[in-house]
């Protein structure tokens, strides 16, 4: 019987768990045998009892679950320990970051390993049910809204009280992706304004249809490529673009920025002279600040106050700040990937190499570097 584990994760910042207790029962149903590290869930509300009722075993450690797996689920990418501690052969699933990994890559071949990257997965519709890029981000989106929600020193909706009437905070979305999408919703639910912005001209309808303003600025050819990815601005177009957003930027109350390009560093949209042209108490939330930052002085993790009164929030894996529903997520995406390439017969993980989904995300197999975008 072929063996599924899914470490505690070890960075100090991640709070969400590959496996949760109910995908346990899902995995064991397909004839998979399952183990997680003692504590696993422990910062996502699932403790160990929870696992182990599920019919897995609890390993003390990862070296004793990576000796016996034969699939490894994990949220962030293995260090170079982590992955000699592998069986030859073992299918590994995780966030890898390849394009800025080669040496983590190439010790993945060379250990024989068979890495799937959950980045990599094809935006497709028939993916959509393992695209853990979407339901992190969705969750990140929600995640934004409510920690400006939180930092704020006004309220969201209007309200009209014998008191008086207090008018509707205004939000300013930059970057409309699933991230964005989810913002807009959330702010709009809780009775805000909002406007937003996305250089892929296909969104405008999408902002409208959640009842939110489009800002319009034209910026000649911006386009998107063929996976739906924004494409990188030309220096001549980002300075006009800021130029536009500075505007919009001084009527908001918050700003939430999700603008990234796939694969390459944020572009810096909010410069310092945005920030000055923003009212003492506005709240700035950017969530590219760990690809790089769409605004200046942003800092992973950190939060700080300009001189004029903006406050400048970098947080660090909001995808995970609300960890339970993240992990029972994730979990499901990597579920439903092993379940889509499962052979019932064999009970094992078929590698059907033609399969556009697997083209897309298998990175290494074999000894060799596989995808063609890291080759070479
Ligand atoms: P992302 O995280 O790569 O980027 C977030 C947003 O920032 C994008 O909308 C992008 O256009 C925007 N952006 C980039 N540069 C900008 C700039 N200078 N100014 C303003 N905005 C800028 O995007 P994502 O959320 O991963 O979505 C990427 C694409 O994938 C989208 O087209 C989305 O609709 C598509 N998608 C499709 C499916 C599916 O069909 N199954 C699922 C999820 C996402």
């Amino acid at each position: 019987m072929k063996r599924l584990f899914a470490p505690t994760e070890t960075h100090p910042a991640e709070t969400r768990a590959a496996v949760a207790p109910d995908t346990v029962r899902k995995f064991r149903d397909l004839g998979l045998a399952v183990s997680v590290q003692k504590g696993i869930g422990a910062k996502s509300d699932f403790p160990d009892a929870a696992y182990a009722e599920a019919g897995a075993d609890v390993v003390p450690d990862a070296p004793t679950g990576y000796a016996q797996a034969d699939i490894v689920t994990r949220v962030r990418k293995p260090s170079i320990a982590e992955i000699d501690a592998l069986k030859p052969g073992t299918l590994q699933l995780s966030f890898l970051d390849p394009f800025n990994e080669k040496p983590l890559i190439d010790e993945l071949a060379k250990r024989e390993i068979a890495a799937i990257s959950m980045e990599m997965i094809p935006r497709t519709t028939l993916a959509q049910k393992m695209d853990a890029l979407s339901s992190q981000a969705n969750l990140a989106g929600y995640a934004a809204v409510v920690l400006a929600g939180d930092r704020m020193r006004k309220i969201l909706p209007m309200m009209m009280t014998p008191s008086g009437t207090i008018s509707p905070a205004k939000f300013f979305i930059i970057g409309v992706g699933v991230a964005g999408l989810q913002a807009i919703a959330t702010a709009k639910r809780l009775g805000a304004r909002v406007e937003a912005f996305d250089t892929r001209p296909v969104v405008e309808e999408q902002v409208k249809s959640l009842g939110a303003k489009f800002v319009k600025v034209d910026l000649g050819d911006t386009g998107q490529t063929d996976q739906g990815y924004a494409k990188e601005l030309t220096p001549e177009q980002l300075e006009k673009q800021r130029a536009e957003m500075a505007k919009a930027c001084a009527r908001a109350d918050v700003v939430i920025t999700t603008a990234k390009l796939f694969g390459r560093k944020a572009p810096l949209i909010l410069n310092e002279e945005v920030l000055t042209q923003m009212a003492p108490g506005s709240i700035v939330v950017d969530l590219a600040v760990e690809s790089g930052g769409n605004v200046a002085g942003s800092k992973v993790g950190e939060e700080h106050v300009t001189a004029n009164g903006v406050r400048v929030l970098g947080p660090e894996n909001l995808e995970g700040y609300f960890p339970k529903d993240a992990s029972l997520m994730l979990a499901s995406n990597f579920y439903n990937l092993i379940d889509h390439f499962w052979d019932a017969e064999a009970k094992d993980f078929q590698f059907r190499e033609d399969d556009e989904i697997l083209k897309g995300c298998l990175i290494t197999r074999g000894g060799q570097i596989v995808h063609e975008r890291f080759k070479g």
